[in-house]
């Protein structure tokens, strides 16, 4: 992660600095929270966040990638979970990645004719496995960016919603968390995140 932190200094720089917000979360937040961009799957951290889907058996995209990277070890427990209901979340082992556990959740395939119901459930996502993490001693989680890519929520509502639950998650709990990471893959997604989360 040192590494991909050094690639990605130039995204940091574009996130920390020259923010006109008016809002200013408190310094303690601010340093736990990071950005980068680049395969979740690389990540040695004690839990990366998949984006699942209701059967728990893989997928397409970021859910692909983890349980290629984690082997057949990593299907097998999910099929014991019997599923995860959208907004929902469950956690796992890592297997063969370089983190220690998966937390799956399961984003909500976008509505644009009930916004917010899909922001409802993409909140519950993170709120879910945030409180997840919590209970099992999770200090460092990254997290991909639910449901903006094969569920179509859009990339700038997305990450203000990952952003804000995130933060209020920090201010609200005694929380053990030490590092929250946002795993941007997409331009589309850096670019959005990079607006959001100053
Ligand atoms: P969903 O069905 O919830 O939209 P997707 O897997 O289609 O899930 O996309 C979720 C996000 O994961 C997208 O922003 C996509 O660009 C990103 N993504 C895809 N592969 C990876 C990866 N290996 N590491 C991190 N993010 C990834």
């Amino acid at each position: 992660i040192a590494q991909l932190y050094q690639t990605s200094a130039l995204a940091k720089e574009s996130v920390f600095s020259g923010s006109t917000s008016s809002f200013l979360p408190s310094a303690s937040i601010n340093s736990r929270v990071g950005l980068i961009r680049g395969d979740i799957t690389k990540l040695q951290l004690d839990a990366i966040v998949n984006a699942a889907n209701s059967t728990l058996l893989g997928g397409g995209g970021v859910d692909g990638a983890i349980h290629r990277a984690a082997g057949p070890e990593l299907k097998a427990e999910c099929r014991e979970m019997g599923g995860c209901s959208t907004g929902d979340a469950v956690i796992s082992q890592g297997y063969h990645l370089p983190a220690k556990r998966v937390i799956h959740t399961v984003g909500p395939v976008y509505s644009s004719r009930e916004p917010q119901k899909s922001e409802r459930a993409l909140r519950s996502c993170y709120e879910n496995s945030l409180k997840l993490a919590s209970l099992e001693g999770v200090k460092t989680i990254a997290f991909s960016s639910i449901s903006t890519g094969v569920y179509g929520y859009p990339s700038q509502d997305a990450a203000k919603v990952a952003c804000e639950t995130v933060r209020r998650f920090l201010e609200n709990n005694g929380s053990i968390l030490e590092r929250v990471v946002f795993v941007t893959f997409e331009l589309k997604d850096v670019t959005a995140y990079n607006e959001a989360l100053p």
